[in-house]
């Protein structure tokens, strides 16, 4: 059978993507298989880039086909930040709290209580030919500056789907339906569905 990596050592991130992953004819690993392997330096401009950068990276380091992800928030008063700095818009040491407090004040600094946002996920398949297959992913919102829910992970409370659900106010079942991430994953099965079947 196929071996592919997912490039992530996320558990639950390996794990939602295994259980969708589940009908292809893949023996799935992950980063964990590989404690020995570097970080890939996520330097690209878009989503798009890092996941193609990750999986090319993480390919050659395994000699195996790849699954990479890329995903962020891009806040349309901050002209698109934090975009694919939304891991470390706080910097080096930023976790959910730091970064979400760092929203706040940038938000505060040019006085707004809310904007239009978007949720954006780029998958990158990279095989050992060289083969790439790219899939993305999008959700539409809004960023307020009032948290509710205590689901999800990230910016999500911050993250309004309507005047009063928050994607922390969410099921994991419904965030997968209509998640960035769930979209750009449904279509990448479908393309290697075609390819692998
Ligand atoms: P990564 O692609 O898993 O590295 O995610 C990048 C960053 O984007 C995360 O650390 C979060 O800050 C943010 N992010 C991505 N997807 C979500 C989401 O579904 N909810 C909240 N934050 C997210």
């Amino acid at each position: 059978m196929k071996k592919i990596v997912l490039a992530s050592k996320n558990l639950d991130k390996v794990k939602e993507m295994r259980l969708a992953l589940k009908d292809l004819p893949f023996e799935i690993l992950s980063l964990a298989d590989f404690a020995e392997i570097p970080d890939a330096i996520e330097d690209g401009a878009t989503f798009e880039d890092n996941a193609i950068i990750k999986a090319k990276f993480f390919s050659e380091q395994t000699n195996l086909a790849c699954l990479a992800d890329d995903s962020g928030l891009e806040v349309d008063a901050l002209g698109g930040l934090p975009g694919v700095h939304s891991a470390r818009f706080a910097g080096y040491h930023a976790d959910d709290n730091t970064n979400n407090q760092k929203l706040l004040d940038e938000l505060k600094k040019i006085g707004a209580t809310e904007s239009k946002a978007a949720y954006r996920c780029a998958l990158a398949f990279v095989d050992t030919d060289g083969t790439q297959i790219l899939t993305q992913g999008k959700v539409e919102g809004k960023i307020k500056t009032v948290a509710k829910g205590n689901g999800g992970f990230g910016y999500d409370p911050y993250f309004y789907l309507d005047a009063n659900k928050t994607m922390a106010k969410i099921s994991p079942a419904e965030k997968n339906n209509i998640s960035h991430r769930g979209a750009a994953l449904r279509e990448m099965i479908l393309k290697l569905k075609g390819r692998f079947r």
